[in-house]
This record gives C-alpha cells, structure tokens and sequence, in this order.
C-alpha cells in the first residue's frame, strides 16, 4: 500500500555513488594531520550547545540519501547523514516507516543512533538505534568497519548510542521498518496529575494504540494523546501546516485525524511550541511567514544567530528585564516517579508547556552507554524555554534538572548543556565501558571524548 506525503522526492544513491561517498571520506579523514580538530560537514544540526571551537569540516554532501527500500524484507538501507524527512518521504510509497521518527525533519538517522531519538512508537519500539540492523562506521581511527549485533564489533554496535560522534561516524545503516495506514486518529485524553502515572502505564499495555505522548500545559493540566493508525480520514483530515497550530488542537478536540504524512511531522511546524516566541504563532506574522519556512530548522537558524549575537538579551536588558537562562532538556525518567519530577519542576522551574513521551527498550539487550533497565517504562520530559536567571547562578536551572533527574533514577540526554562534573558524568555514563572502546576504536585520540565533548572543551 502506498501513502502519499507533501516532502519533496528523496535522493537516491545507487550503491557504486554510495562506495565512492565514502571513498573521498575515508580520503579526507586519513589525509588530515593529527591533532587536527574534525567536524562533520552537515547543513544542519539540532545541538543545542552553541560555540564550538573552529574545526576542520569534512564533506559529507555524498552520504545524505537513500540507497535502497526493500519493502519485502521491510527494510530500508540509509546513508548516515540522511534526514529523516528524506528517509519517510522514501518510505511511505512503500506504506512503511522507520519505527522511530523523531519529530524535526533535519535530524539525520545516524544523528539519532548516535545522539539518541526518541517519539511516540518508542514506548514500543524503543530508540532508534534499536532498529537498526547493521551500521558501516568510520573509526576515529580512519578505519570503515561494519558493526552489527553479534559480530565482530558488536561492542561499537552497543556503545555507538550515545556516544555523539566521538567514537566514528555512521556511515550506511540498514534499519527495520513499520507498516502504516494512510491516516492516523488521534484521542487527546485529560488526565489528572496524581493519576498520570497509572494511566500512562495502562494505555501502554497489551491493547496499546500505535502512538502515545502527552502534553503538559500548566500545573494540574495535562492530556495523553493515543493515536491509532486507520484507513478512515474521519470528518477530513486536519491541517496544521496553516493558519491552526497543532498543539492547541490538544486543548480545543477530543479527537482529530491526521495523514500519516502530517502525524509525522506535527511537531515539526511550530517546533513543539518554540515557534511561539518567535512570533510565528501570531496570526498576522504566520499569515505573511511562507510556509515553507514554518519549519523547526528555520527556528533553530533564527535562535542560533541570536545567540551568536545576544541580540534578545540586550533588547531584555534595555527593557530592565531580567536576564533568561536557556533550559533546553530532554530526560528520562521511571514511570513511578513522573509526578513527583512534575511537582518538583513546576515548583523550581516553571516552564510550560512539556512533552511527555513514554518509552521502553524494544529487546532485552542493553546498550551500555545509556543504561536504561530493559522491561522497564520511562517517560521522556522535554522542555525547550528559558526562566528568569538565578542571581549569581547562570546555571541554577539546568544544575536543578540533572539533580532532579538523579535523585529520581533518571537520565538526561545529552544533546544540549551539560553541566555534571567528570567524575560524576562518568558514574552516569558508564566510564569503564566508553574507555575500553575508546581504546579499541579511537587507540590515538583523534576525536575527543565523550565528557569534554558535551561539557565544552571539545565541542564539536
Ligand atoms: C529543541 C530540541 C528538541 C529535540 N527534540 C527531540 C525529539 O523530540 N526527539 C528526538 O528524538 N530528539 C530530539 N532532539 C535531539 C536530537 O535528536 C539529537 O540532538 C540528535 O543527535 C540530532 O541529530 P542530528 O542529525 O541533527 O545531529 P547533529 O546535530 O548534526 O549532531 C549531533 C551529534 O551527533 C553527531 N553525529 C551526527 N551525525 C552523525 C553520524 N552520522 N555518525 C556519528 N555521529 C554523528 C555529531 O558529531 C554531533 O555530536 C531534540 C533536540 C532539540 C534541540
């Protein structure tokens, strides 16, 4: 069955292009001196860590489509650098899925593998690297290796999620695939902040729906959306690529249908909500931005200049107004202790609106750089705002998050700041285990490690 989307048609490689993609990559990586600081070429990136020193960026404009969609096997054979817009729009003609999609369009499949993803099929599917077949992977050390469950480098296998590029980079994965619908029927649910985590854990049972997240909006006022796939478009499918703003349909409609196209991709358009102050939400403003650019990665280019320029905050400070310091997080945390972190954020943070996804490792292996207990639910929290800065403290905030995160038996990805000391870090992180593929994959240190990459000495 094929399912139409509205992305544009994705670039496919044949595998002869793919060979020599990786050829003149290989090429430029070993030509390199050492000691030269590398960083990969990508037009976009959904880091939340600004700065990064200057380095050498390797070319990676050859390794960003899809090589193949076997919709047999249902399987799909991916370059490292390729979105995933491009990846379902090769998809869904197939009537198939990755069974992961995070929610903005640039982020790339090896992005995710190695950085972490996660959406609302992960309280079934787990992560993204947990469809994932098997993985070329340029070493830190210039070698191209192929890593898959059991085989030689199943070590680099397991220890790749996480390590944020500081072990290689993927270059080609083969991952599994999702048989869709054509629409998709959403039921957005109240649900009462001391009765959260019952009903999380029941609507993940056996007779879960396909997708589930959920939306917290104030203190007392959440909603779980279920969303089951379907052949019926209901009244019309929805369309919130326009003038209506898709997450405060989860406060006006008990339910909604979307294509699968636009379930997708719903996030996406006003970046959760983060488009909001941006101006983007204003009728009159959205009314004159095409449409086009109604798009997370346009967003991030905008705040990404700002940032650069510290535009806001001298407007703020010419206002009198306090300095704002950036909590932008995603953190997992045990289903059980999901209100207490809720109550406790509210009360010393008081961002709103939050994203709540329910997750649980898909198997039963475990993948030691993000140790997540198999069989066990969790509840991603995601909050991308800022709060009045503590005087004295410009990190009070984030510094309160990760200790919330601990004391609950949490975890706390890793794309944004990251404030844990070394010792710490590596307690979290699991130490031993980075070091021996350290050692292994990376014996000359030609990428930095793990810690001093998302703390700040070696970003990149
Ligand atoms: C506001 C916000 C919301 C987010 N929401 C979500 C969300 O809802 N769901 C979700 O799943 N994720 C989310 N993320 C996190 C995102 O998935 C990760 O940051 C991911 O790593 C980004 O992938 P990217 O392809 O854009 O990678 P980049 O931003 O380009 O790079 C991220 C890191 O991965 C490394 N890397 C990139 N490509 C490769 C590769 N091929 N091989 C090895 N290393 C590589 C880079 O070296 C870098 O260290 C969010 C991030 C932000 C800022």
């Amino acid at each position: 069955m094929s399912v139409a989307g509205t992305s544009p048609a994705p670039t496919t490689v044949a595998p002869a292009a793919h060979a020599a993609a990786v050829a003149e990559l290989v090429r430029q990586y070993r030509a390199l001196p050492p000691g030269t600081r590398v960083r990969l070429g990508k037009r976009t990136s959904n880091l939340f860590r600004f700065g990064a020193p200057p380095a050498h960026l390797l070319d990676t404009s050859g390794l960003t489509g899809v090589i193949g969609v076997d919709p047999v096997a249902r399987t799909a054979e991916v370059q490292g650098m390729t979105t995933y817009e491009d990846l379902v729009a090769a998809t869904l003609p197939h009537g198939l899925m990755p069974m992961v999609v995070p929610q903005l369009k640039t982020i790339t499949l090896g992005g995710a593998v190695t950085g972490l993803g996660i959406e609302s099929t992960s309280f079934r599917h787990g992560l993204p690297h947990e469809s994932v077949r098997e993985m070329d992977v340029l070493t830190a050390d210039g070698e191209v290796i192929t890593a898959t469950p059991d085989g030689e480098h199943a070590d680099l296998f397991a220890g790749f999620p996480n390590s944020y590029g500081t072990l290689g980079y993927a270059l080609r994965l083969v991952i599994d695939l999702l048989p869709v619908a054509p629409y998709v029927r959403l039921e957005h649910r109240p649900v009462a902040n001391r009765d959260l985590t019952q009903k999380i854990t029941e609507v993940c049972g056996p007779d879960a729906p396909d997708f589930i997240d959920g939306t917290v909006f104030a203190p007392g006022e959440q909603y779980l959306t279920l969303g089951t796939f379907t052949d019926d478009p209901g009244p019309g499918p929805s369309d919130y690529t326009g003038r209506q703003v898709f997450y405060r349909s989860i406060r006006e409609r008990t339910v909604d249908h979307l294509t699968v196209h636009d379930y997708i991709w719903r996030w996406d358009t006003d970046w959760f909500w983060c488009s909001r102050a941006l101006g983007v939400q204003n009728p009159v403003v959205r009314s004159l931005w095409p449409r086009k650019y109604r798009r997370s990665d346009v967003y991030r280019r905008i705040v990404a200049l700002d940032r650069r320029t510290g535009l806001s905050g001298r407007v703020r400070n010419l206002a009198g107004k306090p300095a704002e310091e950036p909590v932008i997080q995603d953190v997992e945390i045990p289903v059980e202790r999901l209100a207490e972190f809720l109550d406790a954020f509210h009360t010393d943070i008081g961002i709103s609106p939050l994203w709540l996804c329910p997750l649980r490792l898909r198997g039963e292996r475990s993948w030691p750089l993000y140790p997540m207990e198999p069989d066990r639910l969790y509840v991603n929290v995601g909050f991308w705002s800022s709060a009045p800065e503590v005087p004295g403290c410009p990190d009070a905030h984030n510094r309160r998050v990760e200790e919330l995160v601990g004391d609950l038996g949490g975890h706390k990805s890793l794309y944004s700041t990251v404030h844990y000391g070394e010792r710490e870090f590596w307690d979290r992180y699991n130490g031993p285990a980075y070091r021996a593929l350290k050692e292994r994959y990376d014996p000359h240190g030609r990428l930095p490690d793990l810690f001093s990459k998302v703390t700040g000495s070696g970003r990149a």
